[in-house]
């Protein structure tokens, strides 16, 4: 089992966040310090889908960054955001912090 990281806390509530969009597979939370108007963070909620970092990608889970793009995109249409950007901070020297995968959703169009 790997280590329990705050997103694992998040995605068992086992500490409070703000979520957005939620379904078997993904949970989407808004960020604690956004730098966006709209700062959103997807990570995949299957054990089997975890990965710390896209650095750390296998065969296994290699399905997961389309995964968690897919659903960024059916949220942004579900919410009439016409654009945004979409980012992975990749290991300690790319900025990540939190080493459980998440997308970063950033727009400065608000959630409809
Ligand atoms: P990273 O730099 O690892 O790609 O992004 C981690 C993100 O998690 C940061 O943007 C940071 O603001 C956010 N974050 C850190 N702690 C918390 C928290 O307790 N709750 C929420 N919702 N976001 C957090």
């Amino acid at each position: 089992m790997s280590e329990q990281t705050l997103f694992h806390k998040i995605r068992d509530k086992k500490i409070p966040a703000t979520i957005v969009y939620e379904d078997d597979e993904v949970l989407a939370f808004k960020d604690i310090h956004p730098k966006a108007h709209t700062h959103l963070l997807f990570i995949a909620k299957k054990d089997s889908d975890f990965v710390a970092s896209i650095d750390d990608l296998t065969e296994a889970t290699a399905h997961v960054p389309g995964l968690l793009i897919r659903k960024a995109q059916s949220f942004a249409k579900a919410h009439s955001i016409t654009g945004y950007q979409l980012k992975f901070h990749v290991g300690k020297d790319g900025g990540q912090e939190v080493f459980y995968l998440h997308l970063h959703f950033l727009s400065e169009q608000k959630i409809g």
